[in-house]
């Protein structure tokens, strides 16, 4: 079945949907993007998602072509026609199509940002990696400065997970000055003496939603939290990892560079953080 995809106010089919070779997103990497999961049907976390993509658009000068209740609208009519049960929604606003290539943004009165949204189906809850977990190599952080802003400029996180997929392993970890900032696309944690381990929220990471829920729930459950940058060698020697995203939720790590961590199997804090997250986040989706 071809997918039903949204384009500036019209659902098409997927083989229609096309946006112009003058869009800023296809020229200048000009957008911002949100990733909803979706499970039993419900969005999962969809307004931490909303309140994020506000405020990528705000630190951008662009405009949101509709308002954040009209977006859970398309949403919603997304997954009702392309009957999506568990998976994850795309949605991609960038600063339109301009007359010609021009490296100053065009008057927003005249061109009108533009709004894409695409269905993924994948089985994420039931995920076969959460039970072998993840293997990751460090890799230098060349990415800019505004790493809080959503934006589609995503080379260098592709080149980095090519890195890895090149060493035989599941992802990267950034490192900048020494300190790990963040995996390719998740937040990353270790666990060392019950404490769980992240760095904290600046312009050098994306301020991840998984990251907000996982944390309040960790907290809520008693456990120690810290956030605060850790290096390659704190996490090779912390008794487990994770990551957290929204289309994988909270994912456990079993190797950085070449060390396994603990016993080489998913730790206890990321299995009891996935269970709980699913838990959690099933009840409050909408
Ligand atoms: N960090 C980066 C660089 C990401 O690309 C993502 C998700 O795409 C995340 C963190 C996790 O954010 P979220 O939990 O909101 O999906």
């Amino acid at each position: 079945m071809s997918r039903i995809v949204y384009v500036n106010g019209d659902y098409v089919p997927e083989q229609d949907a096309k946006v112009s070779v003058f869009d800023r997103g296809f020229l200048f990497a000009d957008g911002v993007y949100e990733v909803t999961s979706v499970l039993d049907g419900k969005l999962i976390d969809f307004e931490g998602h909303a309140k994020r993509l506000e405020r990528s658009l705000g630190e951008l000068d662009m405009r949101a072509p509709v308002t954040m209740d009209e977006l859970l609208d398309i949403h919603r009519e997304l997954m009702a026609r392309n009957e999506l049960h568990e998976g994850m929604i795309y949605l991609q606003i960038t600063r339109g199509a301009d007359a010609d290539r021009d490296f100053a943004f065009p008057d927003p009165d005249k061109v009108e940002s533009s709004l894409v949204l695409f269905t993924q189906s994948k089985s994420i809850a039931d995920s076969p990696a959460a039970k072998a977990g993840m293997k990751v190599i460090s890799i230098e952080d060349q990415r800019w400065g505004r790493r809080d802003i959503k934006t589609v400029q995503l080379l260098y996180p592709s080149m980095g997970k090519m890195m890895a997929k090149a060493a035989g392993k599941d992802d990267a970890w950034m490192v900048e000055d020494g300190a790990v900032t963040e995996g390719t696309s998740n937040n990353a944690y270790i666990v060392k003496d019950g404490a769980i381990i992240t760095r904290h929220l600046s312009n050098a990471i994306l301020h991840g939603i998984t990251r907000a829920a996982v944390l309040r729930f960790a907290r809520e459950a008693q456990m120690k939290v810290e956030e605060r940058p850790f290096t390659i060698a704190e996490a090779q020697d912390a008794d487990e990892a994770f990551i957290t995203s929204a289309s994988t939720f909270v994912m456990p790590v079993v190797e950085v560079d070449g060390v396994a961590l603990g016993d080489g199997t998913p730790g206890p804090v990321a299995t009891r953080l996935r269970e709980i997250y699913l838990e959690e986040s099933r009840k409050t989706a909408i």
